[in-house]
């Protein structure tokens, strides 16, 4: 079974082509500035180089053919043609309180989709024009939709429920949905396997830190409580993201500073986090470097995130009354040894012992801590793209 696996964004598209019977990846590729002069292709075929072009793509739909001409190209293709493809699957940012799960893409689906436009305006649009660019290109092939906020639904009111009045909730949705849902998953059913363990009796922190950041209490298998929010910018500080702040400094800075809401909006989500603060950069490793170096803001940036993910893993703790494994992962939590050090160190009261050693060799999917610690400590790379195709066949076949 081949299954393509799409991730559109405003302005690019992501694709990977999986062969289910290995799961092996045939071919992968990233179409750039669709809609924007200079638009670009990257295609990578199992086993061979890269193959770059320039190319312009006015729309997603010009995208999508470009994907389908590569794939089936004489010199870059996978598949002798697009029929040979028997499922898409397609992240979607928000689900709102619509999805708790995957689903098979059909009318009344695309509907709440649209529906959830008000509560991620930058994200569904794409996903939508991503399903229906396949559509054309694809005709009727079964199309399957995954849900960043969809793990995330089991979340007790009492963790979902912001304390605003409560007509914010009941007539503008206005509540904590929490992200990156695919790779919190993923990562839990991985250590569960990994430990020996069945997940409906494990107490997990999982770290997801890359550019974005976000920690999942996840009980029994369910998610109860995560970091990000009604949007992205709650929780931990991230590249350029603030994170969690007091709501009153917004008023403050933009009398201060006579700015608009809408500056304020574009400083919290893009000009604070350990960018904001170091003014270094948005990129873990060169804040590495600047520390390095003696770059005090760098190091003050690395503090405070590192602070904040510590807080939250004691808060989740605390919220399922002890914790079996604490798991890293994404760019940050997969690579950044140091960082994983001053997060997991100092944990022992906890019965999280870090094995400073293990640690520092970690490579692909490992546990670092150490021998008799009582609750493990793992190092888990994510794949969202799987756990999409995995979906997308489960559903696509039934
Ligand atoms: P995104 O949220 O955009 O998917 P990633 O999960 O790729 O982001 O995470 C990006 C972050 O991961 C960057 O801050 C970068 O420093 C860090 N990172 C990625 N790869 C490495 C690596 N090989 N070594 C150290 N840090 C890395």
């Amino acid at each position: 079974m081949r299954i393509l696996v799409i991730n559109a964004g405003s302005s690019s598209l992501k694709y990977q082509l999986f062969r289910m019977e290995d799961q092996r990846v045939l071919a992968k590729g990233l179409c750039e500035r669709i809609g924007i002069e200079g638009g670009r292709v990257i295609h990578k075929l199992d086993g061979r180089d890269k193959y770059q072009a320039m190319v312009d793509m006015p729309t997603h739909s010009a995208a999508m053919k470009v994907v389908s001409d590569l794939l089936t190209g004489h010199e870059t293709g996978a598949v002798r043609s697009m029929s040979e493809i028997d499922a898409v699957g397609h992240r979607v940012v928000h689900g709102g309180e619509y999805f708790n799960e995957s689903v098979v893409v059909d009318d009344k689906v695309i509907s709440a989709i649209e529906e959830c436009i008000p509560l991620a305006p930058l994200h569904n649009p794409p996903n939508l024009i991503g399903i229906r660019a396949c559509s054309e290109i694809l005709g009727s092939v079964p199309q399957v939709a995954v849900f960043d906020t969809a793990f995330h639904q089991t979340m007790p009111q009492m963790a979902y429920l912001y304390s605003l009045p409560y007509k914010y909730y009941e007539h503008m949705k206005v509540r904590r949905y929490g992200f990156h849902g695919t790779s919190h998953r993923y990562v839990a059913c991985r250590a569960a396997e990994i430990l020996g363990r069945d997940l409906s009796g494990l107490k997990l922190i999982t770290c997801h830190m890359g550019n974005g950041s976000s920690l999942a209490a996840v009980k029994e298998g369910s998610s109860i409580d995560t970091s990000m929010g009604f949007t992205p910018l709650e929780g931990v500080p991230m590249g350029t993201r603030s994170g969690n702040i007091d709501p009153a400094i917004i008023k403050f800075i933009m009398e201060k500073d006579d700015i608009t809401i809408d500056e304020v909006d574009k400083i919290l989500n893009k000009k604070s986090g350990v960018l904001g603060i170091s003014g270094v950069s948005s990129d873990f490793r060169d804040l590495d470097q600047a520390v390095e170096n003696g770059n005090e803001r760098a190091r003050a940036a690395l503090d405070v995130f590192c602070y904040s993910v510590k807080k939250y893993i004691g808060a989740y703790a605390a919220a399922m009354a002890g914790c079996d494994a604490l798991i890293f992962t994404a760019g940050v939590g997969e690579n950044n040894i140091l960082i994983r050090e001053r997060i997991a160190s100092g944990l022992a009261y906890m019965g999280l012992e870090l094995d400073e050693d293990k640690n520092r060799s970690a490579n692909g999917e490992c546990v670092i801590s150490s021998g008799n610690s009582p609750g493990k400590i793992l190092v888990i790379p994510t794949n969202e793209e799987l756990v999409i195709a995995t979906d997308t066949q489960r559903l696509a076949t039934n």
